[in-house]
């Protein structure tokens, strides 16, 4: 394994580990000001490395502009930074809790303390934001961090590798690069706590792994996120907030609309309407400057292949907003693409889609809608377009998903002061606002009794209180 340290030799995990461990014990428990002080230096990193992280991203995926990265991912970054910055004094707040009049004049409370080191595991498709977020929640609850990025996006993986070296010690954050063997490795670690994004498939053998050595694990997976029209509402407006959500990143986005539900009498207006948005989006079609390629072969095939396979077994196939003689004139790039009428059972209906390409499925009654998501495992994000009313409610109360959006798709993920996170087969355990701090902090209940209380009577030989205690 390779790994920064600050003579940047190679070292094996299990030493930085225990370098990181060995500092987290033997120093004292990071201040408010070094906290924020740590995480300065991050937000200023993330500054001073821009134009490197843009470029080197676009370079990953064949293409995406460096506005998309920019506002994508390292505004997104800055903001959370920011956000637990002027939030952390209330954050490591000790909480007074409640004490019985029995138990009087003791008092209690909680502490958030770090957990030590913790271990983030990145995927590719935000390969900056899903790295630095996760640190910077960690630095912020004063832990060490050892960060695997994904060996997807190579160049930046090496960037981020590159930016920690510069800006912290190897005792407060390393950085391991590897596949899928050293993501293994790296899982098998005997860390504090350990933090994934990812696959579900991967994610289950995560969490196999850290369970040998009992390390918690927090799990932000992936899945078939839903979008739901409610009847009547295809109208431009809310056309423009499906497509973003869809298409930001080439559709390789975890929380984007996976498929669409919609009224049957609706199902010609959203063909319509979705071209139509599409088209004032991506003007320039698939040389537009804010589409993003495919990562890789791979990728773009298996996604051709769902096309391919729904086609075969009688869908309508419908590229939208690209004119067909453009469709291939950059690298991976993929015309938006709606199917409609994949049987439930095809491969694009039971597998997530991280691509540009959304099938529609039609409905004529809630209820069927209500039906379907709870037939299929728990979405990371479920999304109504509609009114505020009783149908809006039943949805929002019969379904269960990581997170909602209601008349906007993605836009939870920016709300700091939301939990984010998976449920069931799309994760566990959540960050971003006070939960992200929580979730990288252990809260350590202490009671603390006065000189006076009635539990310093309950002594052995137990009889006489008994009686009385519970007379
Ligand atoms: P992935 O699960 O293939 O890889 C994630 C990380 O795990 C990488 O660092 C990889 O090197 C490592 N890894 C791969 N095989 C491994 C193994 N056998 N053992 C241990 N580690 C291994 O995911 P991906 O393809 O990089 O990312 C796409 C997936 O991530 C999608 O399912 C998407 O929905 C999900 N995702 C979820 C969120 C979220 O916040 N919930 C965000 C982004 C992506």
């Amino acid at each position: 394994m390779i790994l920064n340290t600050d003579t940047h030799e190679s070292v094996n995990a299990t030493d930085v580990l225990a370098r990181q461990r060995h500092a987290f014990l033997n120093e004292d428990v990071p201040t408010l000001k070094q906290r924020k002080a740590r995480l300065a230096k991050l937000r200023a990193a993330v500054g001073a490395y821009r134009e490197e992280l843009e470029e080197a991203v676009s370079q990953d995926f064949g293409h995406r502009s460096r506005h998309e990265t920019g506002i994508l991912e390292l505004m997104v970054i800055i903001q959370s930074i920011n956000y637990l910055s002027r939030n952390l004094r209330r954050f490591m707040k000790p909480e007074r809790r409640h004490v019985s009049l029995f138990y009087r004049a003791g008092s209690a409370h909680v502490e958030f303390q770090p957990l030590g080191v913790v271990g983030i595991m990145a995927p590719w498709n935000y390969p900056v934001s899903l790295t630095l977020i996760p640190l910077a929640t960690a630095l912020a609850a004063g832990n060490r961090a050892m960060l695997k990025p994904s060996e997807l996006t190579p160049e930046t993986s090496e960037v981020i590798r590159r930016m920690m070296v510069e800006t912290f010690t190897a005792e407060e954050v390393s950085v391991v690069l590897g596949g899928p063997e050293v993501g293994a490795a790296f899982s098998r670690l005997p860390l504090d706590h350990l933090f994934f994004t990812g696959s579900t498939q991967v994610g289950r053998k995560v969490m196999n792994a850290a369970s040998e050595n009992l390390v918690p694990v927090t799990l932000e997976l992936g899945g078939k996120s839903p979008v739901i029209i409610g009847r009547g509402h295809v109208n431009s407006r809310n056309m423009d907030n499906i497509v973003f959500g869809k298409l930001s990143n080439g559709g390789q986005t975890c929380v984007a609309p996976d498929y669409a539900l919609v009224h049957e009498d609706d199902l010609e207006s959203f063909v319509t309407e979705y071209s139509t948005s599409v088209s004032r989006f991506y003007p320039q079609g698939p040389t537009s400057q804010d589409y993003t390629s495919i990562v890789n072969d791979q990728h773009y095939q298996r996604l051709t292949g769902l096309i391919k396979e729904a086609r075969e077994q009688g869908a309508k196939v419908i590229e939208t907003g690209f004119e067909p003689e453009t469709a291939v004139s950059r690298q991976r790039t993929l015309a938006p693409t709606l199917i409609v009428g994949a049987s439930d059972d095809s491969a694009i209906m039971e597998e997530e889609i991280f691509g540009p390409v959304l099938p529609i499925r039609t409905y004529r009654h809630l209820d069927e809608v209500i039906q379907y998501v709870n037939d299929r495992p728990r979405p990371l994000a479920l999304y109504y377009f509609g009114e505020r009313d009783g149908d809006c409610d039943r949805v929002l109360q019969r379904t269960t998903s990581g997170n909602v959006g209601i008349n906007n798709t993605i836009m939870h993920v920016a709300q700091e002061d939301l939990p984010f996170g998976g449920v069931g087969q799309s994760g566990m355990g959540t960050y971003h606002g006070i939960e992200g701090f929580r979730t990288m902090s252990h809260a350590k209940g202490v009671f603390s009794q006065g000189h006076w209380n009635l539990p310093s009577l309950v002594r052995a030989p137990f009889g006489r209180f008994a009686e009385f205690a519970l007379a």
